[in-house]
């Protein structure tokens, strides 16, 4: 078996962050996240059938006594709902759920936030392991405690902080993974090598080293995918390790959102599905809108912009907003995004070179030079 790499997450509650190759296969693993005696495994309805089998004999081999039950969703970020929320705490009440048991989310972002939010409100807050099986669930969404569900007025506005007891990434499941969603996984895998140095100067050099091996991670070479992820990790705990509650630098961690965000919205969510622009892909050409408004305001080379255009043209995201958004449209929803205020909209920027900060009060007609291109 090849070597596991460990990520620890400090702070009032710490954790580790294991990833490697069939972690889903080991027992021993699993259960030391076990205290209690019952486990209540949540998944959707693409992943269940891959790999909750999987993990429920793994575990069930070291700790025949533990009671494990099973909530399979249908898959997709508009089953983020309260509705499901309750049917997450129906399922623990049918376990009979104690004090001392625990979620475990076997899924993307949608299952880690659905679930862990289940697991910050049963009792008042259980164990939840995030078994993250999505890249982007694996860089981001697992490690650092948010959790949330969706209602008809926006995404995540109920939620709470709630970290997990243990984080557990095998990468094998990213065999199955469709393209598209492994690739919206790499923007955000691209988002920490802009703002290495401000997360993590110890690891500095990450974009290039992305940059080195844009098309081993597209062709998901196990050893380079792990250390990828491995370093994201790193780059989170050690954001999330100071600033748990966004008041700070985590919002570094926005890179390319803001812009990102009002595509996402302009288009109507529509997605994978819907013919439009998921998450990552958002955030790739926000990522690309933010670097190019940095220049613009004299905080990056223009060249900055082009660098972070060919890296992400290479791992086959797109860098421009799609036909049909209106700068002026695009730029209307960042003025109802709750980063503006009276002063003009605030931004991530960067300069080039994996420094990025928060610059309030941005003009809109540099904001909308930069939409128009
Ligand atoms: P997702 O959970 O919808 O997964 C994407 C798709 O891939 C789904 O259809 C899923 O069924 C499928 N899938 C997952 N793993 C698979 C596998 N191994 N093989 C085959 N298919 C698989 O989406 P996501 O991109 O993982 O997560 C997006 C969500 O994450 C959003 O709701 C977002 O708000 C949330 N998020 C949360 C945080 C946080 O800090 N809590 C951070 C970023 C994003
Ligand atoms: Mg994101």
């Amino acid at each position: 078996m090849s070597a596991v790499l460990k990520v620890a997450v400090d702070g009032a509650h710490p954790y580790a962050i294991s990833i490697g190759a069939d972690l889903l296969d080991d027992g021993v693993l699993l259960a030391a996240t076990i205290r209690g005696r019952h486990a209540l495994i949540v998944s959707d309805s693409n992943v269940a059938p891959l790999y909750a089998d999987r993990v429920q004999a793994a575990l069930q081999a070291v700790r025949p006594d533990l009671t494990i039950a099973r909530l399979v969703i249908p898959p997709g970020e508009h089953e983020k709902t309260l509705q499901r929320f309750g049917e997450v705490l129906d399922a623990l009440a049918g376990l009979s759920a104690t004090r001392d048991a625990a979620v475990i989310a076997l899924g993307g972002g949608v299952i880690g936030d659905l679930a862990g939010f289940a697991g910050a409100c049963w009792m008042r807050g259980i164990d939840v392991v995030q078994i993250p099986t999505t890249l982007l669930a694996m860089v981001d969404s697992s490690v650092g405690g948010k959790t949330a569900v969706d209602l008809p007025a926006g995404k995540n506005l109920v939620g709470a902080f709630h970290p997990p007891r243990a984080v557990i990434a095998d990468t094998s499941v990213l065999h199955t993974l469709p393209d598209r969603e492994l690739r919206a996984g790499l923007a955000e895998v691209v988002k920490y090598g802009v703002t290495a140095v401000s997360l993590d100067p110890a690891d500095a050099g990450f974009l290039d080293w992305l940059e080195a091996h844009a098309e081993a991670l597209l062709a998901r070479e196990p050893a380079i995918t792990a250390e990828a992820i491995a370093r994201c990790c790193a780059f989170k705990a050690a954001v999330v390790g100071r600033d748990l509650l966004e008041h700070g630098d985590r919002a570094l961690l926005n890179f390319g959102h803001t812009f990102g965000h009002a595509i996402e919205v302009e288009q109507g969510y529509a997605g994978t599905h819907g013919g439009g622009l998921n998450h990552g892909e958002a955030v790739a050409v926000g990522m690309v809108l933010a670097m190019r408004l940095s220049a613009a305001l004299g905080l990056a080379p223009a060249s900055a912009g082009d660098r972070l255009q060919r890296l992400l043209q290479r791992l086959e995201l797109p860098t421009s907003i799609p036909e049909g958004l209106a700068p002026d449209a695009l730029l209307t929803r960042m003025r109802l995004d709750k980063k503006a205020d009276a002063a003009g909209i605030r931004f991530i920027l960067a300069d080039g070179a994996g420094r990025a900060r928060v610059v309030p009060g941005v003009e809109e007609a540099t904001v909308l030079a930069v939409l128009a291109g």
